[in-house]
């Protein structure tokens, strides 16, 4: 990077503060756009951004099972930019926290009055022995989506009949509780459909996960004898790999898999350890009523690179955390004190096509972490007939259509 890269801001008086959004997901996104909105002309707001496109995670569970096409899951930031954004395209790799700087891949640097971080996870490269960047190209995890969304696709099509396929869920906290399950139920409703002679394995490093209860019914009732799950206390915690034979190994066993799909461990985006923002646990501890960072003034952290209390790492928590950050960041800089939020999340997840779940909660500010109202939330009836399922499913994806044309569109 060349040191002497021009400080760059917008063409605006200098009084005027200028926010600085990285990471262009469902709670950067929100974010910029909204504080855009609420402060017009009084803010300068920049999105810096890696891909030019963005491919969305939920319903990418979908796209792996052949149900839906990429295209699908894929939003440009035109409408973005058009609310008068300034985009900065490219990687932001140092945060200047004395200076009040970040600097992008191509060398550009951008001052900040107020910096928010919303970066998403990386992968824990270090922490499942076997499982590298390498490994990823034969062993996807598929939890970024995109070209390992594909790559996973195109292994269970090119599977044949009677394959294994094992997937290798990992301990708390991680990127979207409920997701290795749907994953499976999904990867398990193509077998069904497709290959019925093959099985599918989930090695879990958990005894519990998110609507345990409606999933394991579900498969009893769906996939008999194709899906088995292997909980921790059964051996289940995948301890290393060996991508050289696709083999997943636990304290017990190896199962050498015709498709490996392994959920590594994961940490808040890297760009967080780079600005200071990240505690030791890799994740980002924030004050809940801001989203400022605990550990650095003027940085606020949002989405799943947070330590949110009991909030699920989700899109919904993201897109309703950037709604508050944004309210927020507004009245900071008109000097005035922020209001105690309320926050709501709700987790679909299918089972079948036609067959939707779900996972409700809203949540509060108790001596500085967010807490689940008692009583405010809950999940889909256990009993609850076909119908219901299916308008369930029918939720899902108007959820789908509305977040991304909220945000995106
Ligand atoms: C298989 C799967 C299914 C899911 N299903 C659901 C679901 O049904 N419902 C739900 O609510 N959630 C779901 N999720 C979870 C959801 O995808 C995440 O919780 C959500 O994307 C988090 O939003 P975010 O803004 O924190 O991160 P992201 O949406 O990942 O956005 C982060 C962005 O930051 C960019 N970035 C990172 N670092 C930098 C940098 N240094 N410089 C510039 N840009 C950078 C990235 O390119 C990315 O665009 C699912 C996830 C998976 C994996």
């Amino acid at each position: 990077m060349v040191a002497s890269a021009v400080v760059a801001r917008p063409a605006i008086a200098q009084a005027i503060p200028h926010v600085v959004v990285i990471g262009g997901g469902f709670a950067g996104a929100t974010v910029a756009r909204l504080i855009k909105r609420l402060l017009g002309s009084d803010v300068a707001v920049t999105l810096v951004e890696t891909n030019r496109i963005f491919t969305a995670c939920p319903f990418s569970n979908g796209v792996i099972a052949g149900m839906r096409d990429i295209a699908a899951q894929q939003f440009t930031y035109d409408k973005i930019a058009a609310d008068g954004v300034v985009g900065a395209p490219g990687t932001a790799n140092l945060v200047d926290t004395q200076a009040r700087t970040i600097a992008v891949g191509d060398g550009t640097r951008l001052r900040y009055d107020r910096l928010v971080l919303a970066p998403g996870i990386d992968i824990r490269w270090d922490a499942l022995p076997g499982y590298d960047e390498a490994a990823a190209e034969t062993m996807p995890h598929a939890w970024k989506a995109g070209q390992q969304t594909l790559l996973l696709r195109a292994q269970l099509e090119a599977m044949e009949d009677g394959g294994l396929v094992v997937i290798s869920a990992p301990a708390n906290p991680f990127r979207c509780p409920p997701g290795p399950y749907e994953r499976a139920s999904l990867i398990a409703h193509y077998l069904k459909t497709r290959k019925p002679k093959s099985k599918l394995i989930v090695l879990d490093a958990k005894d519990q996960f998110s609507k345990q209860r409606l999933f394991q019914n579900a498969w009893k009732e769906l996939y008999p004898g194709l899906l088995e799950w292997v909980s921790l206390s059964n051996g289940g915690k995948v301890t290393s790999v060996d991508p050289s034979t696709n083999t997943l190994i636990t304290d017990f066993d190896r199962h050498q898999a015709k498709v490996a799909n392994v959920i590594p461990p994961q940490k808040a985006g890297r760009i967080t350890e780079l600005a200071g923002v990240a505690d030791k646990s890799g994740w980002c501890p924030i004050d809940p009523v801001t989203f400022e960072s605990k550990l650095q003034p003027n940085i606020h952290v949002l989405g799943d690179a947070t330590i949110a209390g009991a909030m699920p790492k989700s899109a919904f928590t993201a897109n309703a955390q950037a709604k508050v950050c944004a309210a927020a960041i507004a009245k900071l800089v008109r000097g005035e004190k922020p209001d105690e939020p309320k926050l709501i999340n709700t987790c679909y997840s299918l089972v079948a096509p036609d067959y939707g779940i779900h996972v409700a909660g809203v949540y509060h500010p108790v001596n500085g972490v967010l807490n689940e109202i008692e009583g405010s939330g809950g999940v889909s009836k256990v009993d609850a007939p076909a119908a219901t399922r299916a308008m369930e499913a029918t939720f899902a994806d108007a959820w789908f259509n509305t977040i991304t044309s909220e945000v995106f569109g």
